[in-house]
């Protein structure tokens, strides 16, 4: 697995495993997950989708928008959203993020 995606706020690469390990809660209505940086701790909107994650600006005022920073084909990683969860495997490991209250 050596796709990776740089933390908008340090510019560190982290592979797919490191993204899903470091994050915690979701929105499943927009597939996207939680991620916090272990170098600088922001925290960013990660997209995740069928073989595709990304790094996600969002812009909450006056929005809300939002757009995809960066994006990568990761053809081992699944993703179903449930309303109280969002799924993702990825190579056969499964990872669960809570949705945000
Ligand atoms: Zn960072």
């Amino acid at each position: 697995m050596k796709e990776t995606l740089p933390c908008p706020g340090c510019d560190s690469k982290f592979r797919v495993s490191e993204i899903l390990e470091h994050s915690t809660i979701s929105w499943p209505d927009l597939n996207w997950i939680y991620f916090q940086c272990p170098n600088c701790e922001k925290h960013t909107h990660i997209q995740v989708k069928k073989e595709k994650m990304a790094t996600v600006n969002f812009i909450g005022a006056p929005g809300p928008d939002w757009e995809l920073i960066k994006s990568i084909n990761v053809p081992s990683l699944e993703a179903r959203m449930d309303p109280g969860f969002a799924h993702v495997w990825l190579e056969e490991k499964h990872y669960e993020f809570k949705a945000r209250e």
